[in-house]
């Protein structure tokens, strides 16, 4: 099958749509325009959610069977285009060519996934006769879908987090509106594509291209949205949720990820998995290795060690196999990256390698001597750049480890049962990675925060069970 883009169109509603008013797509590297999509309207948002409306019992009337059919039909259609879907996810985002081929597998895996998981949506049985008085009376849960769930998604994953949205909500059985980042449309449309060309029902799946500023309070305010499920930066997800009213939110924010590194660690695997950690995707993942705090005793031997796999990585084309990290995914980014590393400077920290800015590309940093209550320790980086301290015990890092409003993963390299035991209890974290970074993840595994990192989980069958809910049913014995 060929995988073509219908033109410069969005799925509404499962038809494909043209509008005047367009917005461009840029490869962040070349700068250049590589595509453009409709810039979709309020009226659009408004249609699209009536559509859905009439979707949502479509989609809750197939049966798990019709689900996992699509769902695998719909993986298998992504991993016969593997390589298009790779190619699209590297030009629009900023990803090497190498790590788009890692997320199309991925998202094929999410797919599956999802189609398993349908046939596990299972309630049970409840013992009323627990209750005194209750003897008569038998019955059971079931799940039952939400309706509409919005999904809006970041620009970082443009292809599995929309796979990690769309697969567990049709597994659920619902209709779904999915607003992908209007920097990276493009993964999100293919996808739809391989959804409508698996079967998918009409009404049941809209993307809609279109700016957050001109669409995004239409579809976050709409009474007749069920769920929004949110993955993107820690201030969007807080001007939605109050904004969302009275809906089901799952919010998956951002992160400044700790990787805690004890005297006992193997130093060497330690510094390979920091390094992959930080400067995966440039930085940009959610996972990120940010603070970095390694045990006084070993700190400048894996300092030396850290510096030299850092000073490895190897930048430039992201369509080539050898290169290792791309770019920002705009200018405008690499320049705010630019500015935080000149402040942590001005603020007394050490540039120990990289810091240089070449258009949307940021060299590898990293920093030292920055103090505690900089912002750059405090916020998201979301970019190339990690900071080293020097700690005197394992208690000093997972106190400085928490003390931040964050808390998605973290990765504490250790051969010593008793610190990582301490680590998995004491750290407040969706995740705790142990002799692994903090970017370690499957797709089958609960996946979320803590505090400022968000509400819920993912991981596909996590997710389902946020986009459904229980009913119960009881039955009464009567005496004939
Ligand atoms: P973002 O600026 O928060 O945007 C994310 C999505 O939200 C985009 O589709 C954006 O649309 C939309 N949006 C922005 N403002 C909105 C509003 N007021 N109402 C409705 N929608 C709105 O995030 P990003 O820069 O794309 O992604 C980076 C962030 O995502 C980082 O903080 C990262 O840590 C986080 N992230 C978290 C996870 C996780 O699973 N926890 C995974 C990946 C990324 P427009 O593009 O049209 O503005």
């Amino acid at each position: 099958m060929a995988m073509k883009l219908a033109g410069q169109k969005m799925l509404l509603a499962g038809d494909w749509v043209e509008r005047e008013d367009k917005i461009d797509v840029w490869d962040p590297q070349k700068n250049e325009r590589i595509e453009s999509v409709p810039a979709a309207s309020r009226e659009d948002v408004e249609r699209a959610i009536k559509l859905a409306r009439e979707g949502a019992p479509i989609a809750a009337n197939l049966s798990v069977r019709e689900r996992m059919d699509i769902l695998n039909k719909a993986a298998s259609l992504v991993e016969e285009n593997h390589e298009d879907f790779a190619r699209t996810i590297a030009a629009e985002g900023v990803k090497t060519i190498n790590e788009a081929r890692s997320e199309t597998t991925r998202a094929i895996e999410t797919l599956r996934l999802s189609a398993e998981e349908a046939r596990r949506l299972t309630g049970e049985s409840i013992n009323f006769d627990q209750m005194p008085g209750n003897e008569d009376r038998m019955g059971y849960y079931f799940r039952f879908p939400v309706g509409v769930v919005a999904a809006i998604t970041p620009f970082n994953d443009p292809l599995n987090l929309v796979a990690h949205k769309l697969g567990p909500a049709v597994a659920a059985g619902n209709a779904v509106i999915i607003k992908p980042a209007t920097e990276t449309p493009l993964s999100a449309l293919k996808l739809a594509d391989a959804f409508m060309k698996a079967g998918l029902p009409k009404k049941v799946l809209t993307v809609i291209t279109g700016r957050s500023r001109d669409i995004g309070d239409s579809l976050i305010e709409s009474k007749d949205i069920n769920m929004i499920s949110f993955t993107g930066g820690y201030e969007t997800g807080e001007k939605i949720s109050k904004k969302a009213g009275l809906k089901k939110l799952s919010m998956e924010l951002g992160s400044n990820s700790p990787f805690i590194v004890c005297k006992d660690a193997d130093l060497k695997q330690a510094a390979a998995a920091a390094s992959s950690g930080a400067f995966a995707a440039a930085g940009q993942n959610c996972l990120s290795v940010q603070r970095i705090y390694v045990e006084e005793d070993v700190y400048s031997s894996f300092k030396d060690l850290f510096l030299k796999y850092v000073r490895e990585v190897r930048t430039g084309d992201k369509m080539l196999e050898s290169t290792d990290m791309g770019p920002l995914i705009n200018e405008k980014e690499a320049r705010r990256i630019e500015e935080w590393v000149e402040e942590a400077k001005n603020s007394g920290a050490a540039v120990l390698t990289g810091g240089q800015r070449e258009g949307a590309l940021f060299q590898p940093t990293v920093l030292e001597n920055v103090p505690e209550n900089a912002p750059i320790v405090k916020e998201e980086i979301f970019g190339p750049v990690v900071l080293l301290f020097k700690v005197e015990h394992l208690d000093e890092a997972l106190t400085r480890s928490n003390d931040v409003n964050y808390g998605l993963q973290a990765g504490i390299f250790t051969n010593n049962v008793n610190s990582a035991l301490k680590a998995a209890k004491s750290l407040h974290v969706g995740g705790v990675m142990i002799n692994d970074s903090s970017d370690f993840r499957i797709d089958a595994m609960p996946f979320g925060g803590v505090k400022g990192s968000g509400l819920g989980r993912e991981g596909v069958a996590f997710a389902i069970k946020e986009m459904s809910e229980e009913r119960i049913v009881c039955f009464k014995m009567t005496e004939e």
